[in-house]
């Protein structure tokens, strides 16, 4: 692979002049770790993202999706090939009536449209109030809150089967494809788009007309309990691990005195056990080895094996440990 032919591909379409060598990725996560992409551009469009493909495939690069870097610990060795990050330029909202749905770019914040919604009236959303991260984003983690998932309120969602774009002649419109909700697979954290090769673009929520008062207190409650409990003051990317079955990870952390443990710049967070956070300076490798110590100390406390809902991504710095939990 070559970024020499990647820029060569790229040169002469207006995403030549966007593309971004060697950038620190701590710049694009909410961690505010991670070391340098080879190279990153901010798709504006679904054309760019399969444009951008196309020319990583054809010069042999490895490529990563991200939307606002909010649930991703990137290892200290950055990222090899392209990171395409979704921009702005994909982020419009169309409302509609009858029946009521929002369809909203892959790049829409999603606490944003929460906020539009209620503003509109409409429920359905306020679970949303204060997750960080774009929509795009939301769908492929099937993020969550207070009871609510996005899943439980998308209709279909749009996105560019990558694997269809694999030839430079390949046409972006065959890539194209609409997946209904029953074939999105959501879970728990989890939805079919994680395991299979494709960049979500837009996005079709159903909402339904609710009571303004009811929607904005539910919404500040939703507000208040984040401030007072999680640590939002720190950089993150949220709660560390998933919750198993019939169990909460906090708790549990707690109750193996970890509150407050650290390494480097990186701790579990006293406010709230499963946050770590990057209390300054932190790197990737603090990050992993603060994980590693509750992982173990719940094992062996409960019996129970976490598993990160952060996903780790890149490649570790050299020499360094690239994490016993990346691909948990
Ligand atoms: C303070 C804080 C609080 C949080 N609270 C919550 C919470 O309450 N509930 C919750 O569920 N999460 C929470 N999160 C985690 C995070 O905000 C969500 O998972 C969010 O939906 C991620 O969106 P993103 O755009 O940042 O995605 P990223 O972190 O950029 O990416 C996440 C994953 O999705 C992929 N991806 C992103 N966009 C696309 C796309 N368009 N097409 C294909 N793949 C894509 C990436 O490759 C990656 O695998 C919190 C995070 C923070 C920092």
């Amino acid at each position: 692979m070559t970024i020499k032919q990647l820029l060569n591909r790229l040169a002469g379409t207006p995403l030549g002049a966007r593309v971004k060598l060697g950038v620190p990725m701590s710049a694009y996560t909410s961690f505010r770790v991670g070391g340098p992409a080879d190279a990153l551009v901010e798709a504006e469009s679904p054309d760019d993202i399969a444009l951008l493909v196309q020319a990583a495939v054809a010069s042999g690069m490895p490529y990563t999706v991200i939307g606002l870097g909010t649930n991703l610990l990137v290892l200290d060795g950055g990222i090899r090939g392209l990171v395409i990050r979704v921009g702005p330029g994909l982020s419009d909202t169309v409302w509609d009536c009858s029946p009521h749905t929002a369809v909203a770019g892959a790049g829409v914040p999603l606490a944003g449209l929460s906020r539009a919604a209620a503003q509109r009236g409409l429920t359905g959303l306020e679970f949303a109030e204060g997750i960080p991260g774009t929509v795009g984003g939301a769908v492929v983690m099937n993020a969550g809150a207070y009871g609510g998932e996005i899943g439980q309120i998308v209709d279909w969602v749009e996105a560019l089967d990558l694997a269809a774009l694999d030839g430079a002649h390949s046409h972006v419109g065959a890539a194209v494809v609409r997946l209904a909700r029953e074939e999105l697979a959501f879970g728990y954290r989890q939805s079919v788009i994680q395991s299979r090769p494709m960049a979500v673009t837009r996005v079709q929520l159903r909402l339904t007309p609710g009571d303004p008062a009811e929607i904005s207190h539910a919404m500040s409650d939703f507000a208040s309990c984040r401030r007072s409990r999680q640590p939002l003051e720190h950089p993150s990317a949220g709660s560390f691990f998933k919750r198993p079955a019939g169990r909460y990870v906090g708790p549990m952390i707690e109750a193996c005195s970890l509150k407050g443990f650290g390494i480097g710049g990186a701790e579990v967070s006293v406010k709230h056990a499963n946050f770590i956070v990057n209390s300054g300076g932190a790197t990737a490798a603090d990050i992993l080895a603060v994980a590693a110590h509750v992982r173990r100390s719940v094992l062996d406390r409960f019996g129970v094996e976490l598993e990160p809902e952060v996903r780790i991504i890149g490649e570790p710095a050299a020499g360094g440990a690239d994490g016993s939990l990346r691909g948990c």
